[in-house]
């Protein structure tokens, strides 16, 4: 038969077709994208073929001051970005931000003298190093440090070596900003000479951006006068070019529309999965522990069988959330973006020591939801830089007046809770802010960090089955329509309720784009990785132990019982195995009552659960009440050697615990307080005393 015109097109697509599967589509694909990122071409492909050489990498690229971040959440990232930035606009200082683990330190010795190192350290849980800072805290604390031209400690190797310091810390933890205290002292004892005060600031009082603001002046002043800088007016300076892409669409297939980085983009994500690299993991099922007016309390157990993650039991796993849709609008609507929002665009870094911190080409939606944190409180800072930008010159006077008075911030936004969004509409009053540079939004806020919960299955019972136990965060506020909500637990929320078809999910859970980039997390995924921790129970199931978890608090002794509960029914000797748990009451928010009710039946009275109800009786109950109420028994305990653990708030309940116990141990070995202190302290150390707090 003959061929007409449309078989033979239909023909010749089907063979270019058949040629592009083949070629996997090489043959037509662009050579490279010019402004292809490289630090995205996989989950950590920005170490390779970089110097580690960060006094080389500063001759290289005209610097003379470099901030170190050691951050794990984001913030001292953000606060050396930050230093960086007013450096250079108030100063004139040409500055890098620097991550830790991207360099090696044996050539501190060789910074020269008339340039500055700055070391923005954070401290996290029992006054340990952040993960991007373990290296370089591991050599700074080497028996014998090797710096590159051979001195050792006597001989001051570090003479050279300028710096600045600022920790970020938690007073409520027993290790307060360890790390720059100890970064501080190691330097001093190699000869290092610090300018200004090292910095601290404390999370655990809420004043952490306080204290870095009135840190950072007089450091500033310290600084000027030791380097002869002269302070100039600030002039805001972009740090990244924004390039509309006009060739490109959403559909275009190198164009990142939420998905991490390139092995996403490409196909299904690969391992090791990591900080950088999260698995896209398949909610096996989830369900409500309990509901009480707008309190939600979710359990999630989440599939990694797919992967090659695994966990032990008493380890984290972090969640990558996505920002809700009605945010993500808002954001987009103050900053005159909404029209814009699909617009292909290139993030370029303007300097060469800038990172971008997510892949591109992608879209304005695409960052906002996936990569901004734009849900987080802003800070007075930023305040002061976007003013410049206000939409006329009273809103101007308001958002400089907010960036300098502490109080009247306090006042006006951060009690209510703002995000940046929120703030821009309430200062303006719903005027839109279009001059402000796109990249002004990627150097101030944080990138959307992945939120860690503490597993709460055993690995012994559910290897590859992963349990989160997440109460949602949602709160009335004083002066607000709707209340707030945090970002990832009203994500957790929206997933629960679209796996289990929920009638009535709420308005705010619906607008989340839960089936991800191009649908990649249809079918109810999460993104995910793991953080392997510290918190373990006992090598050996016999030695007795003591748990200390109110509300979500319990969610590791979950874990902890359930692994024991299947070893008693291996025949395994399982030891003494007490578990203090509080709530409001019994019949509202009592999580995982009919499970623990099944671990006794394995465990008989090696396992006791011991209740605080809050609000039964006019007299609050605590969980340190009961436990006092125990002394005799916990002091025997303790003298058989049990592990005791405590789990969830750090602010209070860790320390009241903590208090408790110390009594326990005065009165049942007859020792002074103090004694007993130093016994709490000995404890910890020897791990015999663990904590799982935050
Ligand atoms: P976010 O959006 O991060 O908000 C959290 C808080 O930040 C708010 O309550 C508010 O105080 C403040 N905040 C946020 N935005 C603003 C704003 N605009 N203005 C002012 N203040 C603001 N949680 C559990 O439920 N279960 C667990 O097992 C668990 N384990 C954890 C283990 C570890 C090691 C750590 C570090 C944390 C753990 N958490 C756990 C807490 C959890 O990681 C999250 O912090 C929590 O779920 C809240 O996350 P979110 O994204 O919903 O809230």
């Amino acid at each position: 038969a003959e061929l007409d015109t449309l078989d033979i097109l239909v023909l010749s697509v089907i063979l270019l077709g058949t040629v592009a599967y083949f070629t996997k589509g090489t043959l037509w694909a662009k050579q490279k994208d010019p402004y292809a990122n490289p630090a995205y071409l996989n989950g950590n492909a920005n170490r390779v073929g970089r110097t580690r050489n960060f006094v080389e990498k500063m001759e290289e690229s005209g610097k003379n001051c470099i901030i170190f971040y050691g951050s794990q959440t984001g913030t001292a990232e953000d606060y050396a970005s930050r230093l960086a930035k007013e450096g250079k606009s108030r100063f004139g200082l040409e500055t890098m931000v620097a991550d830790l683990e991207d360099y090696d330190f044996d050539n501190l010795d060789t910074l020269p003298s008339d340039k500055i190192a700055f070391f923005v350290l954070a401290t996290y849980g029992e006054g340990e190093p952040t993960d991007n800072a373990v290296e370089f805290y591991e050599f700074l604390n080497g028996e014998d440090v090797a710096f590159s031209q051979g001195g050792g400690a006597e001989d001051a190797p570090l003479d050279n070596l300028h710096y600045v310091a600022f920790g970020l810390g938690n007073n409520t933890y027993e290790h307060y900003n360890s790390m720059v205290r100890d970064v501080d002292r190691l330097l001093t004892k190699y000869g290092a000479h610090r300018i200004g005060n090292a910095g601290e600031g404390d999370d655990g009082a809420g004043t952490m951006e306080e204290d870095f603001l009135a840190w950072k002046e007089p450091m500033w002043a310290a600084l000027a006068a030791h380097m002869g800088l002269e302070e100039r007016e600030a002039v805001y300076e972009p740090v990244f070019g924004i390039v509309e892409r006009e060739g490109l669409t959403p559909e275009s297939p190198e164009v990142y529309l939420g998905e991490p980085n390139k092995m996403h983009l490409e196909g299904a994500s690969k391992g090791p999965f990591n900080a950088h690299n999260p698995y896209i993991a398949p909610i096996a099922q989830s369900y409500e522990l309990f509901k009480v007016k707008d309190r939600n309390c979710i359990h999630l157990d989440i599939d990694i069988s797919g992967s090659t993650l695994s966990y032990t039991t008493g380890d984290h796993i972090a969640i990558w959330p996505t920002n809700p849709g009605d945010e993500v609008d808002r954001f987009l609507r103050i900053t005159g973006l909404t029209d814009k929002r699909h617009q292909v665009i290139t993030v370029k870094a303007l300097e060469p020591t800038a990172k971008v911190p997510f892949p591109t080409p992608t879209t304005f939606d695409a960052i906002v939801r996936y990569h901004l944190e734009i849900g987080a409180p802003v800070s007075r800072q930023f305040v002061s830089t976007l003013a410049a930008f206000a939409p006329n010159e009273e809103i101007k006077n308001e958002m400089t007046r907010l960036g300098s008075d502490k109080d009247y911030f306090h006042e006006k936004t951060a009690s209510q809770l703002l995000n940046i969004a929120r703030l821009l509409e309430h200062v303006s009053n719903g005027e839109t802010w279009d001059k402000i540079p796109f990249s002004a939004f990627i150097e101030g806020l944080n990138k959307l960090q992945p939120r860690y919960y503490s597993i709460s299955s055993s690995s012994l019972v559910q290897p590859k089955k992963v349990s989160v136990t997440a109460v949602v965060e949602s709160s009335m506020v004083m002066g607000r329509k709707d209340p707030f909500r945090g970002v990832a637990t009203n994500y957790l929320l929206a997933l629960k309720q679209k796996q289990n078809g929920d009638p009535d999910p709420s308005p705010f859970g619906l607008t989340y784009e839960l089936h991800g980039p191009r649908n990649k997390y249809d079918g109810i995924h999460v993104p995910v990785h793991i953080r392997h921790s510290n918190f373990k129970l006992p090598s050996d199931p016999a030695k007795p132990i003591i748990m200390v978890g109110p509300g979500t608090g319990v969610a590791p002794f979950r874990g902890f019982v359930q692994e024991r509960a299947q070893q008693a029914r291996d025949g395994i000797n399982v030891g003494r195995t007490i578990l203090f748990f509080g709530c409001r009451k019994r019949t509202e928010d009592f999580m995982y009552e009919q499970e623990f009710e099944e671990y006794k039946k394995a465990l008989g009275d090696k396992f006791e659960l011991v209740t605080a109800f809050s609000r039964e009786t006019s007299q609050k109950v605590y969980v340190q009440h009961r436990l006092k109420e125990r002394s005799a028994e916990i002091g025997e305990l303790l003298a058989q050697k049990a592990f005791f653990y405590v789990c969830g708030d750090a602010a209070n309940m860790a320390r009241e615990v903590n208090t408790v116990l110390t009594q326990i141990i005065a009165e049942s070995r007859g020792v002074s307080e103090a004694k007993a202190e130093e016994i709490v302290k000995n404890m910890r150390a020897a791990n015999q005393y663990q904590e799982d707090v935050w």
